[in-house]
Order: C-alpha cells, then sequence, then structure tokens
C-alpha cells in the first residue's frame, strides 16, 4: 500500500554547445528529456511509496531567469529530492550553479546528479559542487527507485554501490552500475509528464523531404535496446549502458509504439538505440509490425552499416523511414581499424548505400575528423569516399574526447587538452591535427565542399531534394551564403522566370561583402 508521499524534482540544464571547435556542429538543443522520463515513469510504477514528479527542463523553460525559476519551482512544489540531469559534458556549469540555487533554497533535501558527468567524471564533479549528496554511476532507474523509497535517503547513498559520494570517494570506493536486464520491466514511457508542445516536432538532419503540418506533428522518441558490444575510441556510450546490448522484446516495442500513436498521436517516432539493427530478427518484426502504422521514422544516432543489407533496407523504407543516417566516420581503413577500433570495412559502405537508396532512402553520413595520428591522406580518401559514394548530406564533426572516452584518456595524456574544466564548459581542446580553431575551419571546408559546392542531388540533377537540402539550410541560418548561392543555382534549372535564382544570388553577394569569413570561403571555391 502506498501511504507516504515523497516529491521528486527533475532539473534539465540546457544543453549549451559551448564555444570550441565542436560547437559548429552542435544545433540548439530541445529534444524531449527521454532519459528523465524513463526514471520517472518507472519510480512511478515501481515505488511503494506515492510519488509526485516535476520536471523543470530549461531547454524549453525561458520565462524567468535560472534562479528565480528554480526558487519559484521549489517553492510551490516543495521537494524532498532534487536530481539534476548531468546527460553531456557541457552542462557540468550549470549543474554546479543549478546545484547551489537548490541547496540555497533548502539545505536538507537529497540532491543528486545523473548522467555521463556523474558517470564519467563524478571526482571532477564533487571536487567542484560542495553542494551535492551523490551521483548516479551509470543507469539511472534501480537506484532513483530506491533513493526514493529509502527512508533515509542519505543512508541509501552510502550504502548503495551504483551511488558516488563524497565520503565513498574520499575511501577510495569504485562504483558499480546496476543496469535493468530486462528492459520490458521499464513501463510505457508517460509523455505526458512533460509539454509536448514545448519540443520540436520537425525532422533532426536535414531531411530535405517536405511534410505537411510539420509544427503540430508529435515526434516522440524511444529506446528499445540498451548496450553496445563494440568499442570505438571516441564513444562513451559503453561507460553508461554497458558493453551487453539489453533487449525489449519485439512484442513490446511494438505495443508501445501502437499506444503512442492512439495515446498521444504520435506521427513522428524516433528511435535513439546505439545497435538497433544487431538483432535482426527482432528489428524485422518490429519494422514489419509499424509498417502498417503511418508514421514518419527516424534513427538518428545512426545505423550500423555492417547490419544493413537488402532485407533490412526494404522494412526500413516500408516502416516509414526517409533518411537512413549511418555511422561510418572515416573513409580510410586505416583509420578504422587502427586509430578508432570501429567494426567496419570501407568495402562495406557501397553495397549498404546501394541497398538503400534502391529502396528509396536518402542517404546521410557521419563522419568525423582529427584523430590523433590521423593523416591528410586518411581525410582526403574520407572526402573522396563521401564523393564517390554520394552521400545525400553528411554531417562532418571534429573528433571530441568525451569524458568516458578511450580518445579522452588519450588526449588527456598527449596534453591536447590543458583545462579539464574549460574542456568540459566549453569542448576547448587542441586537436591532433592543428589548433582547434583550424581544424573547425578544415572541417566547416569539408562541409562546405561535399554538401553545397559538390552537392550528390545536384550533381545528379536532382533538384528538387537539393532545393529541400538548401532551403532547410537558409531557413535555420538566414546568413549562410551558400545555402543562398546553391538554392540561386537550384532555381535556376527549376524555374523558367528567375525570380528567386536571382533573389538568392543577390543574398549570397550581399553576405560575402559585408561578412570576411564567408568572403574567404567564396573565395576558396571560386565563387567569387
Ligand atoms: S560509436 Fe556506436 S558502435 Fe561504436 S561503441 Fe559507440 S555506440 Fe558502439
Amino acid at each position: 500500500m502506498r501511504d507516504y508521499i515523497r516529491k521528486l524534482l527533475f532539473i534539465v540544464p540546457p544543453v549549451s554547445p559551448g564555444n570550441g571547435a565542436i560547437s559548429r556542429n552542435l544545433a540548439s538543443y530541445n529534444e524531449i528529456p527521454f532519459g528523465v522520463l524513463s526514471l520517472a515513469t518507472y519510480i512511478n510504477k515501481y515505488c511503494s511509496k506515492t510519488v509526485n514528479i516535476n520536471i523543470l527542463d530549461f531547454n524549453v523553460s525561458n520565462d524567468l531567469a535560472f534562479v528565480d525559476k528554480i526558487k519559484k519551482t521549489m517553492e510551490q512544489f516543495k521537494p524532498d529530492i532534487v536530481g539534476i540531469s548531468g546527460l553531456f559534458n557541457s552542462m557540468f556549469s550549470y549543474v554546479n550553479e543549478f546545484s547551489r540555487y537548490v541547496k540555497e533554497i533548502n539545505p536538507s533535501l537529497a540532491l543528486v546528479v545523473g548522467g555521463a558527468i556523474a558517470t564519467n567524471c563524478y571526482e571532477l564533479l564533487f571536487s567542484h559542487n560542495p553542494y551535492i549528496d551523490g551521483a548516479c554511476y551509470a543507469e539511472g532507474e534501480i537506484p532513483m527507485r530506491l533513493l526514493v523509497d529509502a527512508e533515509n535517503p542519505f543512508s541509501l547513498l552510502e550504502g548503495h554501490p551504483s551511488w558516488i559520494t563524497r565520503k565513498k570517494i574520499s575511501s577510495g570506493v569504485t562504483p558499480s552500475p546496476t543496469f535493468i536486464q530486462d528492459l520490458d520491466e521499464i513501463p510505457p514511457i508517460n509523455y505526458a509528464m512533460v509539454d509536448l508542445e514545448k519540443y520540436d516536432s520537425r525532422c533532426r538532419n536535414n531531411n530535405p523531404i517536405k511534410h505537411e503540418a510539420e509544427d503540430t506533428a508529435v515526434r516522440l522518441p524511444f529506446v528499445t535496446t540498451r548496450g553496445c558490444p563494440f568499442n570505438c575510441i571516441f564513444c562513451a556510450a559503453n561507460s553508461l549502458s554497458g558493453r551487453k546490448v539489453r533487449f525489449m522484446s519485439a512484442e513490446r516495442v511494438i505495443s508501445d509504439i501502437k499506444r503512442a500513436k492512439e495515446q498521444y498521436k504520435m506521427t513522428k517516432l524516433v528511435i535513439n538505440d546505439d545497435q538497433v539493427l544487431i538483432d535482426k530478427k527482432r528489428i524485422k518484426k518490429i519494422l514489419d509490425e509499424i509498417s502498417d502504422f503511418n508514421l514518419i521514422v527516424e534513427f538518428p544516432s545512426g545505423l550500423n552499416v555492417k547490419f544493413i543489407d537488402e532485407d533490412i533496407a526494404v522494412r526500413l523504407k516500408r516502416a516509414g523511414l526517409e533518411v537512413a543516417n549511418l555511422a561510418v566516420e572515416s573513409g580510410s581503413d586505416h583509420v578504422l581499424k587502427k586509430i578508432i577500433d570501429k567494426p567496419l570495412k570501407t568495402a562495406d559502405i557501397k553495397p549498404a548505400v546501394d541497398a538503400l537508396r534502391k529502396n528509396g532512402l536518402l542517404i546521410h553520413g557521419f563522419f568525423i575528423f582529427g584523430f590523433p595520428d590521423e593523416s591528410e591522406d586518411d581525410r582526403i580518401m574520407t572526402i573522396d569516399l563521401i564523393k564517390e559514394i554520394g552521400f545525400d548530406w553528411s554531417n562532418i564533426y571534429v573528433a571530441a574526447p568525451l569524458m568516458g572516452s578511450r580518445l579522452y584518456q588519450i588526449f588527456l595524456e598527449n596534453g591536447y587538452i590543458k583545462d579539464e574544466i574549460n574542456f568540459l564548459d566549453a569542448n576547448i581542446y587542441q586537436s591532433s591535427l592543428r589548433s582547434s580553431e583550424d581544424i573547425g575551419k578544415y572541417v566547416y571546408r569539408v562541409n562546405l565542399d561535399v554538401n553545397f559546392v559538390n552537392n550528390y542531388r545536384m550533381r545528379v540533377g536532382d533538384d528538387q531534394l537539393a532545393e529541400g537540402y538548401f532551403s532547410n539550410v537558409v531557413n535555420n541560418h538566414p546568413r549562410h551564403a551558400f545555402g543562398h548561392y546553391c538554392l540561386s543555382m537550384v532555381y535556376q534549372r527549376l524555374d523558367h522566370d528567375n525570380y528567386r535564382s536571382g533573389k538568392h544570388m543577390r543574398e549570397f553577394h550581399e553576405i560575402v561583402a559585408t561578412d570576411d569569413e564567408w568572403a574567404d570561403h567564396a573565395r576558396y571555391f571560386n565563387l567569387i
């Protein structure tokens, strides 16, 4: 019987893109906080106490200053436990600042932090944050449920192996994760705990296909597997979810998707798994079942190329996928095998792309530049591969040493990270390639080269789709000179009166005349 009420407040700090080299690649972030919703749903189902839960997400809440909003929420809600999400490294300063606000208002409540910050840099966290009582190591559902249920939360923090405390750190205790082995134990997510209308309903990763009622679409995130057996050098996913893949059954996934369609009128299904294709039988069953659901499906984390074949490609398309995001990372076998330990050969890429394209899917790729020991030849191989295979769009990133990844250790040992706090706040680090500023420029030029100057859809004369890509760019970045230039080219071929073409060409010339950086890029590609 539930007879005691606990009040639990979750705070999600803004996901700050920082000001280092990586910042160019991060868009504004207003994604539904799936991790917090999963915790809240799990706690509500399994706690023996009645739990009132409130979620304060600063990525969509900007009506008051941070301190005032936290103060107002705390005074009205009166929580006895506060959990701050530290999902990304870049939230580090906010976690510390918000911790202070919380404890200044109520010093006696239990204040805990979760996510990558709590898991991968807890020593740094405790040394810079005198306010927190505990940090959750890796997955949070079970540790949080136990904390909320505990008569004395502070004793629970000291006694449970997944909770890190100041005392445990000083006695050298190493934390261990508590994973949910059977993901079917997680109840269907209660998305109504957040105001869904505040979150972005547009497709991610520059999908050029125009959808009706894009702004009113209901786009909901799902996670159907956790864990990844691979160990890519730049990735920190294993530190949070482990290397053993755990599954939600196909039946449960299908039933949850059906329920989300009925209950929330979901029209866009976003599956955020790291290895969604790893169990082919399971994923085929899910894709087959949902193919009648009339959904737009997204896998924004990227699909593993080695699991894609004709059979999967057909089903992905039928299920509602429009854009296949492929996690390729490099066009050099040396980089893939010897430097980043990625389970992929470049020879596997074209057959996968051919199977997907044959079934009408657009092909987007994720690529990373700037790994230690990567050569200019390796980088050129990647650029050539993007052009030769004809990726419709490429997301080009700078190698970022995420805390918890092996790359972070390498960067630290080589002295590329001078100041860990500065690094956490702003992703400031010196790349092995050149200075962070130089690699930022290099990578941006690659983006301009493969996505604009040598855009695949323009090269094959598919101007309708090319128009979709460049319209997205100028809608999101109205001063994107190359977006205007390419739109002008596309409209020249599509229109007869050249009105739109002229308008965008004038925009292009106005931008390069007033912005030195754009002028520099335009000269580099002989556009002026
Ligand atoms: S990058 Fe992908 S394949 Fe590699 S370890 Fe991370 S999740 Fe696994």
